[in-house]
């Protein structure tokens, strides 16, 4: 059997070791402390299991659901941007379902790229915008995210050479795994910049919900003439608790949204009906779990940050998201300190490196697991002396 040359383009999987490791640790009856899953672990809202219990009893629900989502939905969603953000989107053109953001991201490569094609990506950054761009043929090409830039792209950095091959950029605020935030004028300066270059901007607002200490995140679409070069992935995974349902929505430029979707009608067949009826209901019901949710996780981030900060770390709260983003002590490496935490302290992180070259020297720590865990994992480090 013979396999194509963009599969061995596919770098080896890093966690690979660390999982491994954490298995052999496991099967020795050694209780570990996950840090790494940016998985939730609050519960999906009643109110969102009760609906789809309901739709459930309909015999329709189990038949094939439009290519492109049921109305509703999609209503629902336009309805959602419009309270949210002010912007006004077109159900039939400017919206589309997705089995999760993760699938749309996949598939808008095949749909915008050809061999050859440059796709900017934020470095470090959520693996798929580079390993999409691979599987379509394309070049990703590494945009920097520095701490000392608040972690957003120096789009001017960006060579001439590589913008003229560039299609696409994809940004990510409220980022993973950095945590940092944008605000308006960011996105205003990334329309410009598009603009001027030809560019389909891919927004992944995954985290738009996930907000701390009063920060609200804007959408890119509130930008005027955001919707000429932009197209927005969201996805109902993280601001419910939905990470295991699979539905999140495509929203914007409505060529890249017929793009999009031309790929999706070929390759799927949509969202089971009752998830569509149950996305409803998480986007027009009660919100007040997004208040609690983002309490507890912000209790959380102030357990981990400031025990961190207490062992010597030089590190921020992050106003967004799950995930603490921190830089590794002196003399380790992303992956030789995970693999020291790990095997001293059974706790697992993941090396910066994972999401991409410029992550080297950092490591993530997700809040997804309840505080008196968090607590433990800090004890663990001060008894073992890691320190930064
Ligand atoms: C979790 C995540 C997604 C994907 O979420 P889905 O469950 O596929 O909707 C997309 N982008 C980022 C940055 C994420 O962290």
């Amino acid at each position: 059997m013979r396999f194509s040359k963009k599969l061995k383009n596919i770098p080896p999987y890093l966690f690979a070791t660390i999982d491994k490791k954490m298995a052999e640790m496991k099967a020795k009856g050694i209780d570990i402390i996950s840090l790494g899953i940016g998985d939730p672990d609050l519960p999906t809202p009643q109110n969102i299991f009760k609906k789809m219990h309901e739709v459930l009893e309909d015999p329709k629900s189990g038949r094939y659901p439009p290519y492109e989502g049921i109305y509703a939905f999609r209503k629902a969603v336009a309805d959602w941007y419009k309270k949210r953000f002010g912007v006004i989107l077109d159900a039939d053109k400017e919206v589309v379902s997705l089995i999760g953001s993760k699938e749309g991201i996949a598939h808008i490569f095949p749909g915008v790229i050809d061999p050859g094609d440059i796709v900017l990506t934020t470095d470090p950054g959520y693996p798929v915008y580079k390993m999409g761009t691979l599987l379509a043929g394309g070049i990703p090409y590494s945009v920097p995210l520095k701490e000392k830039e608040g972690f957003l792209p120096n789009l001017e950095s960006i060579p001439k050479n590589i913008l003229k091959k560039a299609k696409m950029l994809f940004v990510n605020y409220p980022n993973n795994p950095t945590g940092a935030v944008c605000d308006i004028s960011f996105f205003k300066e990334v329309v410009k910049f598009a603009k001027k270059h030809d560019l389909l901007v891919c927004s992944d607002l995954a985290y738009s919900e996930v907000n701390y200490d009063g920060y609200v995140a804007p959408s890119i679409l509130q930008v005027p003439g955001g919707r000429d070069v932009a197209i927005e992935f969201h996805s109902l995974s993280k601001t419910y608790n939905m990470t295991g349902w699979r539905i999140g929505m495509a929203v914007g430029n409505a060529e890249a949204i017929k793009a999009l979707s031309t790929i999706k009608t070929n390759v799927d067949s949509g969202i089971f009906k009752a998830i569509q009826y149950a996305g409803i209901e998480a986007l027009t019901g009660p919100q007040d779990c997004i208040v609690k949710n983002n309490a507890i996780f912000q209790k959380r981030r102030d357990v981990l940050v400031e025990g961190l900060q207490s062992l010597g770390w030089p590190i921020e709260k992050p106003k967004a998201t799950f995930y603490v983003w921190a830089k590794v002590p002196k003399g380790y490496t992303s992956v030789s300190f995970c693999e020291e935490l790990l095997v001293k302290c059974g706790i697992m992180i993941v090396p910066g490196n994972g999401y991409g070259k410029f992550g080297e020297g950092y490591f993530r720590a997700a809040i997804t697991i309840p505080e008196e865990r968090i607590l433990e994992a800090l004890q663990r480090m001060e008894d073992k002396g890691i320190r930064w």
